[in-house]
Order: C-alpha cells, then sequence, then structure tokens
C-alpha cells in the first residue's frame, strides 16, 4: 500500500469524530458530471442562464429544459459508488460523525448513510411556491411532460429544491454543518474543488479547531497547503481500499 495511504489508514484509526465533507467529484463514477473542469456541465449549461434564480423567476424553462434533458434522466440512472458504501461502512463503526455534502444527488441517502447535511439542497424535492406541496423527481418529470413550465395541481409554480445561483444557503443546514466542522476531529474532504463559498470555509473551520485535514480530490484545491494530508486521485478507489 502506497505510504500516503497508509498514513490515511493511521489518521483515521486514531480518529473518532470524522466529517466526510463530498462535493461533485465524489459521484463523478456514479456517472454524475461535476461542473467545473474538464468536460464538466458547465462548458455546456452555462449555469448564469440554466442555473440562476433570477432568470429562473423571470422564465423557468431554460432551469426545466436543463431538468428534462440532463439533471432527470442522469440522476435517475446513477447509483450509489464504492465512496458511498465506504462511508455508510465508516459510519456503521462509530467514527464517522457527519456527511456534509454539496451534492444534490441524494446518492448518500441512497447508499444507506443517515446524518447527512445537504449544504446545496436536493434535486429529488421539487415544491410547489404556492401551496407548499412537495413533488418526487418522477412526479415533476411527468407534470413537465404535460406542460413546460410545470405546474402544481393547485395551479402553482414549481422550484427544485436545489439552491440556486443568487440563492441564499439553508441556514439550518449552514449551521449544522459549522458545528459538526467544529467538532469533528477529523475532516476529510471528498472530490470537492473547495471553491464555492460558504461550504469551502468548512475546512478552514475544522482545522482552527483542532482538527485533522485530509483533502482527496484529483485536482489541486486552494486548501491543499493547510492540510496534513493531500491525495490527488479517485475518491471511491482510495476510500475503498482504507476503509
Ligand atoms: P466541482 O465540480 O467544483 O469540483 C469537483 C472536483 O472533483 C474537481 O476539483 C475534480 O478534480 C474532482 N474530481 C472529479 N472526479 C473525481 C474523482 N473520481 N475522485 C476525486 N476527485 C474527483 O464540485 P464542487 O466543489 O462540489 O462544486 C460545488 C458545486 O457543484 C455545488 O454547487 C454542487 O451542488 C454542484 N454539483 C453537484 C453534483 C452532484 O450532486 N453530483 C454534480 C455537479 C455539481
Ligand atoms: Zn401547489
Amino acid at each position: 500500500m502506497d505510504e500516503v495511504v497508509k498514513s490515511l489508514k493511521k489518521i483515521i484509526n486514531e480518529s473518532n469524530k470524522i466529517v466526510a465533507f463530498t462535493g461533485a467529484g465524489f459521484s463523478a463514477e456514479s456517472g454524475i458530471s461535476t461542473f467545473r473542469g474538464a468536460g464538466g456541465l458547465w462548458s455546456k449549461y452555462d449555469p448564469n442562464i440554466y442555473a440562476n434564480i433570477n432568470v429562473f423567476l423571470q422564465d423557468s424553462t431554460y432551469y426545466w429544459n436543463f431538468f428534462k434533458d440532463e439533471r432527470y434522466p442522469v440522476i435517475k440512472k446513477a447509483k450509489p459508488n464504492p465512496g458511498h458504501y465506504a462511508l455508510v461502512k465508516l459510519e456503521k463503526s462509530g467514527k464517522l460523525y457527519r456527511v456534509i455534502t454539496q451534492n444534490i444527488d441524494g446518492l448518500h441517502q441512497e447508499a444507506g448513510q443517515t446524518g447527512v447535511i445537504e449544504l446545496h439542497g436536493s434535486t429529488r424535492k421539487i415544491n410547489c411556491l404556492s401551496c407548499g406541496k412537495v413533488y418526487s423527481m418522477d412526479e415533476a418529470y411527468k407534470l413537465l411532460e404535460k406542460e413546460l413550465p410545470p405546474k402544481c395541481s393547485c395551479g402553482g409554480n414549481l422550484k427544485p429544491g436545489t439552491i440556486l445561483f443568487g440563492e441564499p444557503l439553508p441556514q439550518d443546514a449552514v449551521d449544522m454543518a459549522k458545528i459538526a466542522s467544529k467538532n469533528c476531529d477529523l475532516f476529510i474532504v471528498l472530490g470537492s474543488s473547495l471553491v464555492v463559498f460558504p461550504a469551502a470555509s468548512m475546512p478552514r473551520i475544522a482545522k482552527k479547531n483542532g482538527a485533522k485535514l485530509v483533502i482527496i480530490n484529483i485536482d489541486p484545491t486552494p486548501f491543499d497547503e493547510i492540510a496534513d494530508i493531500v491525495i490527488n486521485g479517485s475518491t471511491s478507489k482510495i476510500l475503498s481500499e482504507v476503509i
């Protein structure tokens, strides 16, 4: 086993309150494209049009077309990968304190993870802006096939449960994530470019409060220099080797 992977195993063994912080790279091997980097989704769909709250409120058909052609078919087909199952195993061992995710795909929960903090909401819940009724992805897709933009049975407009650009993050999720980051003894970043704030402030909070910081990501991140261990590689391969 690689030396750096051995030291990761040692750090995990010595820790009892681990936070796993996952980003788009963690789900890449489940077949969901990341936003940034080569082949990233944003090179195909401009986020300032397809995922911006102000555009959405003026004309939601951009978003719903993106949902219909890209988001729904991709997430519907995606299955948790070995990285998701490794974290479930870590939770069962009693060492994993929290999973904080920037992902909106719901794959942690599908793998059987509990206590997931979703910073950017979930694509699996679609809400009516008038009556508050919640629809599943499948139900929203069916409504979408009938009319664009889709409407609730009350006639109200629907909005995805994901946080669009220009929207604030859900305060309860941010608060829970900050508390978890403050109280953990090991913070592991998994497949995140760590450039989206306030999500990316969490590793610093953890480090400041005495936790060890591990970053596993294919590309370098702005936080590599304060990390105890940096591994540039696939999260699913490394986690299944270590856990
Ligand atoms: P990002 O797209 O900015 O960065 C992903 C990082 O993952 C890159 O630095 C890349 O090097 C790395 N990576 C790619 N494949 C990897 C692998 N197999 N193993 C390890 N690393 C890998 O992602 P981010 O930092 O999560 O950006 C945040 C935004 O992306 C959030 O708004 C989030 O909601 C959104 N997003 C979510 C999904 C999803 O739910 N699956 C998919 C795309 C984007
Ligand atoms: Zn309604």
